[in-house]
């Protein structure tokens, strides 16, 4: 499988970066929290996949979903006005949860297409206010939304512009809140300044040309960047203020990563528009989904006519995904967001006990989401030397002590462990980081 691996399978990134000199680590099976790999050797996701697994892996009930969902109906499209009965019910159930007014739901086949899904929901609805002029978008610097050319252009790693005009002249980006390397010290100070930079960038590209503002309520990919409390809702009140549209990127956050069911829930802010994807089928089959609020839906339909057709996926609204989400929503709600709160908050109190470990620089996290920051002094929050940093060596060490997380190049330790994890799992999370922590400084 190495071998074949080497010679056929282009794995995303990597494999131009020397990645499989060292030969792909080849995952056999699972269970719950724990990913066997083919030489039978058991390790604890501590990163569920790609912070996608959040049921865990290995549900029955999900299986036979997707199994009676395929002898019934394996494919519908939506388009010609068709639709069918699993993706139907998953809107409703969506719309019936989501907050606020977020009553619409647009299904794509994972993250990035939803954001891209909503560049074109955003521009559609000025055209329909009139304003087709509003055609400028805003991020946050460290953010991330997804790797399609219109996400990566919205996204601030520096890895995914290389080359074809990314970020495109119509995409912009404000300063991260990146609290533990932010120079302001208040919450306060971060939020004024975070709501004066937007303003400022409004002003600067003109207020008749911005069109929305995009925010995750914790910058994953950028190394799991938890905003001060209060900042989303200020940045929220800000884009009202400005009259443009507020699009929440709750792909990572959703379905119970933080707590609730989507993070929106506990800054009490409804945006005009949400992206989702991962958690929503917890990983076992594709699918994404673009929540819309009341008014903008109706602002679109009402308005764009023939500027709003020409979007669609041939898997949009996947009757397998939809009935898989389905269930997976269920387990969610028959108790596993509850685990995952109390999961979350041992995994926290476990992270914090590392506090004092000589490279820990940083504990921060909400939930099942969480991150180390590493670095060699504290007091000048060095990172770590290069020779120690490059993400697949952290990433090995911790894989030898049987612990799979993400290891960020700046050197941070990523988790996002399944909602499932018992308390022996949480500690097991734990106890290894500090093992890779301590071998690491020697
Ligand atoms: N938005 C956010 C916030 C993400 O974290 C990601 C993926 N990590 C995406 C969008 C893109 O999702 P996908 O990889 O499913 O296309």
């Amino acid at each position: 499988l190495i071998e074949m691996d080497r010679q056929h399978l282009i794995h995303p990134v990597s494999s131009f970066q020397g990645h499989a000199a060292r030969g792909v680590r080849v995952l056999a099976s699972a269970k719950g929290a724990r990913v066997t790999d083919a030489e039978g050797r058991e390790l604890i996701d501590g990163f569920a996949g790609l912070w996608c697994v959040n049921a865990g892996y290995g549900h029955e009930s999900v299986v036979e979903a997707a199994a009676e969902q395929m002898r019934k109906l394996p494919y519908a499209t939506g388009y010609f006005g068709l639709g069918s009965e699993a993706p139907i019910k998953l809107a409703a159930a969506l719309a019936e949860r989501a907050p606020g007014d977020l009553n619409h739901i647009y299904f794509s086949l994972g993250g990035s297409d939803a954001v891209d899904s909503t560049i074109r929901f955003v521009r559609y609805y000025w055209h329909a206010k009139g304003q087709p002029g509003r055609d400028q978008f805003i991020s946050v610097e460290e953010g991330y939304h997804g790797s399609t050319s219109m996400g990566a252009g919205l996204t601030a790693l520096a890895g995914f512009h290389e080359g074809f005009g990314v970020p495109y002249s119509w995409q912009h980006k404000i300063s991260s809140h990146y609290t533990y390397r932010n120079p302001l010290k208040s919450d306060a100070e971060i939020i004024a300044a975070s709501v004066a930079e937007l303003k400022a960038k409004v002003a600067a590209i003109g207020p008749e040309r911005v069109a929305a503002f995009y925010v995750e309520p914790i910058q994953g990919s950028g190394g799991v960047l938890v905003p001060p409390k209060g900042w989303i809702k200020a940045m929220r009140e800000a884009c009202r203020e400005l009259d443009i549209l507020f699009i929440a990127d709750e792909v990572i956050t959703g379905f119970g990563r933080t707590g609730p069911l989507f993070a929106c829930e506990e800054e009490g802010i409804v945006p005009d528009m949400m992206t989702t994807a991962k958690g929503l089928t917890s990983g076992y089959v594709p699918m994404g989904a673009v929540f819309m609020s009341d008014h903008v839906f109706e602002t679109i339909a009402e308005g764009a006519g023939a500027k709003a057709v020409g979007h669609g996926f041939t898997y949009s609204a996947h009757p397998v995904s939809a009935a898989v989400a389905l269930e997976v929503l269920s387990l969610y709600e028959g108790g596993l967001l509850e685990n995952g709160r109390k999961a979350g908050a041992r995994l926290m109190e476990g992270l914090q006990s590392l506090s004092d470990h000589p490279l820990v620089g940083d504990v921060r996290g909400r939930g099942m989401l969480a991150a180390l920051e590493l670095v060699t002094d504290k007091d000048k929050k060095t990172r770590l030397p290069a020779s120690v940093q490059p993400a697949t060596r952290l990433f090995d060490r911790a894989w030898d002590k049987g612990l799979i997380v993400r290891s960020f190049a700046q050197g941070i330790f990523g988790y996002a462990p399944p909602l499932c994890c018992t308390d022996d799992e949480i500690d097991q999370i734990v106890a290894r980081t500090k093992a890779v922590l301590d071998e690491t400084l020697d």
